[in-house]
């Protein structure tokens, strides 16, 4: 999932200056997951708007904030979302332009995407994946190399590795070292993660229509 962290109060409220009448949206996916598009967070956020003497028409969790049938059929067609002169994503930057296709008015993001990440449990979340384009845990163990080693060694690992942790950030495991302990655990050929990786096509296309690949 998308992996989100709050933009500072201050920042959101320097953006919004210039507006009085403000809707807030969160998105009951990945940032409900992450607790910060959630109804708490959206309830936060209202507060805080308020506290800063900002009038709240509204506020709203959708579904999937990045649907953009969902930012049509709940945002452009409500009353308080319209009566606002500015909304405040709680979503994700695709989420926060799905809505901002739907409306005719400013929409601002209130958080940072930060990651594609997994939960650990609620609060822990970690990269998992970069997106690269072109998958190849199968090549090294199921770890993944690109977001998972702190230089996204393809062909690793950089001999930094001390005691299985990573030279550049010793609270962490070397992606490579996992690898190898995970071949090793397995009974697989440790050996297979020697092989050269081969420089791969990481092109990534911009926009999927069914059809047209
Ligand atoms: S290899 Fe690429 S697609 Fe696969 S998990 Fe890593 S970054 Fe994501
Ligand atoms: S120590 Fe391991 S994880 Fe850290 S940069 Fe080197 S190969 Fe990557």
């Amino acid at each position: 999932m998308i992996i989100t962290v709050a933009k500072p109060l201050d920042e959101v409220l320097k953006n919004i200056q210039p507006y009085t009448r403000i809707f807030v949206v969160g998105c009951g996916a990945c940032a409900t997951k992450c607790q910060t598009g959630d109804e708490e967070a959206v309830k936060k956020m209202v507060l805080a708007l308020e506290a800063a003497g900002k009038t709240v028409t509204g506020s709203l969790v959708m579904d999937t904030a990045c649907d953009m049938r969902l930012a049509k059929r709940d945002i452009a067609k409500s009353v308080p979302a319209n009566d606002a002169e500015v909304i405040v994503m709680l979503a994700c930057g695709a989420g926060t332009q799905a809505v901002g296709t739907s409306v005719d008015k400013p929409v601002t993001p209130g958080l940072n995407p930060v990651f594609v990440g997994t939960t650990e449990r609620i609060g822990v979340y970690r990269q998992f994946c970069a997106v690269c384009g072109d998958c190849m845990l199968e090549q090294t163990a199921g770890v993944c190399a690109v977001s998972r080693c702190a230089k996204g060694l393809v062909n690793g690992p950089c001999g930094g590795v001390i005691d299985g942790k990573c030279e550049v950030d010793s609270s962490r495991d070397c992606a490579w070292a996992l690898m190898y302990e995970r071949q090793k655990k397995r009974g697989k050929q440790v050996d297979a993660l020697t092989r050269f990786i081969a420089p791969r096509n990481v092109h990534k296309p911009k926009e999927i229509i069914k059809g047209k690949l």
